[in-house]
């Protein structure tokens, strides 16, 4: 194996501290654990299934023996908080768990034909790879890894630059947890070497991949020369619609976590805020107040709830939609952030003129939101769908049959009504339009990860 190409210092984003400095992996190490996949393919596919599910349930447990560390490590190398980390470990935990149980319903079907026996299989695809951005370090891998090792593929892993400390403490984690060797490896590169591999590698028959709408289309164009399957979760900029007859002051007292959450850095933030024009000054009074509450800072702090952003380049790129934008921006109002060290912005609300402004179209990924008023249900929802997006969603209102009609009509994968829930690990996630191919979680996630074989078995003499 040949040396390792280059090393990345890994950054804390609240204090600019470097706390690791890891070696990125190159191609030849990224072919040999590729093949090694290869190699340990057979066998892992033919773990009896309960076993397999054993194993997962294992290394499910394991993950929450070391929930606080991984937590912990993800507050230092990406600058959630702790609350958020928490969870964020916990959901791997709670997905492998979900998914130990497929391997035993991993059903196909009995058809009835003449003259036989028709039934179908799902077979495993093979090598998977799985691509994480730096949003979501652990989440993303793991409902990636856990439904692809459950349909018995074995994987290879590539984290985010920024961010690889928790998904290589997963790789040790799953050895610990007795998953054999070669089944899943996690190897820290960049995306131009390590990801383009999996892309390329005719031994990889999937890659799932979440990230940028421009990295992904990239990819499925590289993709299509060896057919390869792809699921694609890409960006948003998503609504969060409040009609006149909602609870306003709900509406407005959500409205700031929604955005704001892991410091905007969320392809479900609800970046857009539509409000019914007749309650749009009662509704930004009172968001006002709840987003001056929201407290920044330390998000190693139990009460903090939004950290920094995870790097300067991150934080440029808000204020080159803001702050240093080409285009005029009407900034309504702002909360507060620390001064100093840190990659900190404030959690910011913006005017825009219409609905063609680039704060209004573009995703931002940081703690801004773009607020404008709309007239009746048709016009909500144009101006909702009136994105190249389709990821999330909110829709505020006390009428039910609104609630129906404007969730059936917005274009997006994954709308709520009067809340801003969107991912549960046991529900269907992905995008409509530029926001993604493909759904992952909830029952039938399995089926991104097999390919179905129908085989007829001729019952007569
Ligand atoms: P990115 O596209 O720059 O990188 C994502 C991953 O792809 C990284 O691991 C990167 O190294 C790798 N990569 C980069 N170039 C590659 C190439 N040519 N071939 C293969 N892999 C390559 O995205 P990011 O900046 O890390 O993440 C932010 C983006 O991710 C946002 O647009 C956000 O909306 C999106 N996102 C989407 C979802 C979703 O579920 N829809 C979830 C989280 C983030």
């Amino acid at each position: 194996m040949s040396p390792t190409l280059t090393t990345h210092a890994v950054v804390n984003p609240a204090t600019e501290e470097t706390v690791r400095t890891i070696d990125l992996v190159g191609v030849e190490e990224t072919d040999a654990a590729i093949a090694k996949a290869v190699e340990v393919g057979p066998a892992w596919r033919g773990i009896a299934p309960a076993d397999r599910g054993r194993l997962l349930r294992r290394f499910g447990q394991v993950v929450d023996e070391h929930l606080e560390e991984l937590a912990q490590l993800e507050v230092t190398n990406a600058g959630h908080t702790i609350g958020n980390a928490r969870w964020e470990a916990g959901n791997v935990r709670d997905v492998l768990t979900y998914y130990s149980a497929a391997p035993e319903r991993l059903f196909g079907r009995q058809i009835p034909v003449a003259g036989g026996l028709d039934v179908t299989f799902k077979e495993p695809l093979g090598v998977v790879s799985v691509i994480v951005p730096w949003n979501f370090p652990m989440p993303i891998a793991g409902w990636g890894f856990a439904p692809a090792l459950a349909a018995g593929n074995t994987v290879v892993l590539k984290p985010a630059e920024l961010t690889p400390l928790t998904a290589i403490r997963l790789g040790d984690l799953a050895l610990e947890a007795g998953l054999p060797e070669g089944v899943f490896t996690v190897l820290a590169g960049k995306g131009s070497v390590v990801g383009e591999r999996f892309v390329t590698h005719p031994d990889v028959r999937k890659v799932c991949f979440t990230g940028s709408t421009a990295v992904g289309q990239g990819i499925m164009r590289k993709a299509a020369d060896s057919l390869k399957r792809i699921t694609l979760e890409l960006g948003g900029k998503s609504a969060n619609i409040v009609f006149d007859d909602a609870d306003v002051a709900a509406a407005a007292a959500a409205a700031p976590m929604s955005f704001l959450d892991n410091a905007g850095q969320d392809c479900c933030a609800r970046s857009r805020i539509l409000v019914q024009r007749n309650v749009f000054d009662a509704f930004m009074e009172q968001f006002e107040a709840a987003l001056q509450a929201v407290r920044v800072g330390d998000p190693g702090d139990e009460s903090t709830e939004m950290g920094p952003l995870v790097s300067s380049g991150q934080r440029d790129t808000v204020r080159g939609y803001v702050d240093e934008s080409d285009e005029p921006v009407d900034v309504a109002f702002r909360g507060s952030a620390p001064e100093g060290k840190g990659w900190w912005y404030p959690p910011t609300v913006v005017l825009p003129k219409s609905t063609g402004d680039k704060v209004w179209r573009e995703e931002i990924f940081g703690p801004v939101v773009a607020v404008l008023p709309f007239d009746d249900e048709a016009d909500a929802i144009a101006k909702a769908n009136d994105t190249a997006y389709g990821l999330s969603g909110s829709i505020w209102t006390k009428d039910l049959g609104r609630g129906i009609r404007v969730a059936r009509g917005v274009e997006a994968g994954n709308l709520s009504v009067n809340s801003h829930s969107s991912v549960r690990y046991s529900t269907p996630f992905g995008g409509f339009k530029a926001s993604g191919i493909g759904r992952e979680l909830g029952p039938d996630a399995l089926d991104a990860f097999t390919e179905t074989k129908n085989v007829f078995f001729n019952t007569n003499d």
